[in-house]
């Protein structure tokens, strides 16, 4: 009996150890550019479908109409809501009560990028210019850590990374826009996309590459070199809805969707990477919704453009799948979150101030 006693005390200690232990090893974090938690949370919207904004309403219709809510939104990001709410967390649907913002108060992509990755909604941060990112940045901090030196890399479709993750001070990777990518041993399918690259039209702009090779020079870049941290920035979805498009911008949502599945579908079956990788989804502004044609618009000036969500899945995380209600969450607080599923207190070199981690996410109190 007595030792019945014993071996259940000690598992009862294994157990309370083994829960204590962080798993998360690897982060791969993903935006998009300017998509709507409206779309996200509720599908497509009826009203801007029967608006002048879609053409080819019915192939929309086709695509992307059902009546439930539940089975509209698994139409346009199906690997959201079939793995991610199964598996993960997803934070933002105001309809539930959950309320997710940028803490800055600009409602744009730089300073809403400068938050994510600093933690500081600086309000020098105010602008799209060219102007260097004075603000250390997590990714800056995490190859600063050992075990993530030369592991961090960031692809991203819009050029403007190159300033805003100050890479040359950070000692990172940053490949963004149409800039070639020059890693030392590179493969094939690495150099062959460089060839593409310049043969790719320049829809979007001579700033921004479409984000199919975004997503081929990421993926093609982890497989072979495995980083520890690995950013990747899409764009197309802010890009359709400032054109008023609303048929691409549904399309390229999903094919965002796709994107990511893929990359879960290899991080779980590569072993560098399986079950501890955790893999962070979301956006760096939200969109108008009042009056509907505002959902081309974001800034300071339009209503509810604060508005946004974010996603994780991954073995730290609680399986808590659509959040409810609970205390508002900002973007500024993810660089924190993100350090601490890796073991590690994120403070600025210049001292700045740093949101504070997300613990629903991260599985501590
Ligand atoms: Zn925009």
């Amino acid at each position: 009996m007595k030792k019945l006693i014993l071996v259940m005390l000690f598992s009862a200690s294994f157990t309370l150890l083994f829960a204590q232990t962080r798993k998360t090893q690897n982060v791969v974090i993903v935006t998009i550019d300017g998509l709507r938690w409206q779309e996200v949370f509720r599908g497509a919207d009826s009203a801007i479908i029967n608006s002048n904004d879609t053409y080819d309403k019915n192939e929309v219709r086709k695509n992307f109409w059902a009546d439930a809510i539940s089975d509209r939104r698994k139409l346009l990001m199906p690997f959201f809501w079939n793995t991610v709410v199964e598996k993960g967390q997803l934070y933002g649907n105001r309809d539930l009560g959950c309320k997710d913002e940028v803490a800055n108060p600009y409602h744009f992509s730089y300073p809403g990028y400068n938050e994510i990755f600093t933690g500081f909604p600086d309000k020098r941060m105010n602008t799209n210019d060219g102007i260097y990112n004075p603000n250390m940045n997590l990714l800056e901090f995490l190859n600063k850590q050992k075990g993530f030196e030369n592991k961090v890399a960031a692809f991203a479709s819009w050029e403007r990374f190159s300033q805003i993750l100050s890479p040359k001070r950070a000692g990172i990777l940053v490949n963004a826009g149409f800039m070639p990518l020059d890693v030392p041993g590179m493969n094939d399918r690495l150099k062959y996309l460089n060839e593409l690259q310049l043969e790719a039209p320049r829809y979007i702009s001579d700033s921004t590459r479409i984000d199919f090779l975004t997503f081929e020079f990421a993926k093609n870049y982890m497989m072979q070199y495995k980083p520890r941290a690995l950013y990747i920035s899409f764009d197309e979805p802010d890009d359709m809805a400032h054109a008023g498009n609303y048929k691409f911008y549904l399309d390229r949502i999903k094919q965002e969707d796709g994107f990511i599945k893929q990359l879960w579908d290899y991080i779980q079956s590569e072993p560098a990477y399986k079950n501890k990788t955790t893999l962070i989804i979301t956006c760096d502004h939200g969109r108008g919704d009042e009056p509907m044609k505002k959902w081309h618009d974001h800034g300071s000036d339009v209503l509810h453009s604060e508005q946004t969500w974010f996603a994780v899945i991954g073995p730290d995380t609680p399986a808590s799948g659509e959040m409810k209600q609970g205390e508002t969450t900002y973007h500024k607080q993810l660089a924190q979150t993100i350090a601490n599923l890796l073991g590690f207190n994120f403070k600025a070199a210049a001292g700045h101030e740093v949101g504070d981690a997300i613990s629903s996410v991260t599985g501590k109190k």
